[in-house]
C-alpha cells in the first residue's frame, strides 16, 4: 500500500525523539515506511502516508510514538473488509468513505 497519500496535514502522528531508542520496531510494523531511523533515532519521514493504523504506538515499548487509532478511514477500510460491506467511517454525508 506505500504510495497511498491521505489528506495532507490531519494525521495525529507524533514522536517524542527524547523517548527513542532507536530500536527499529516502528520502521518494521508500519505498512506505509512512515518511519526512518536517522542517527539512531526514529524519524518521521512520510507523515502523510500514515493511515493511523496505530501498529507503531502498540509496539513502541518506550512510549515515543502517539497516534489517534480506531477512527477514520484506516477503520472504515478494515471493517469494510472484515463485515465485507463498502468501507465507511462517516466521514462524508453520502456514508461512503473518502
Ligand atoms: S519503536 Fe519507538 S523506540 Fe523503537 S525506534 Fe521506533 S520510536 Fe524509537
Ligand atoms: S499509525 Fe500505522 S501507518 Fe501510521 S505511522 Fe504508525 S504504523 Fe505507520
Amino acid at each position: 500500500m506505500n504510495g497511498f497519500v491521505y489528506l495532507p496535514d490531519v494525521v495525529t502522528l507524533e514522536l517524542d525523539a527524547a523517548k527513542c531508542n532507536g530500536c527499529r520496531m516502528c520502521t518494521r510494523v508500519c505498512p506505509h515506511a512512515v518511519f526512518e531511523i536517522r542517527d539512531r533515532k526514529a524519524f518521521i519521514r512520510n507523515r502523510d502516508h500514515c493511515m493511523e493504523c496505530g501498529a507503531c504506538a502498540l509496539n513502541c515499548v518506550t512510549g515515543a510514538i502517539t497516534v489517534r487509532s480506531g477512527v477514520g478511514c484506516a477503520a472504515g477500510i478494515l471493517n469494510g473488509l472484515i463485515r465485507g460491506t463498502e468501507p465507511t467511517c462517516d466521514c462524508s454525508s453520502s456514508g461512503s468513505c473518502c
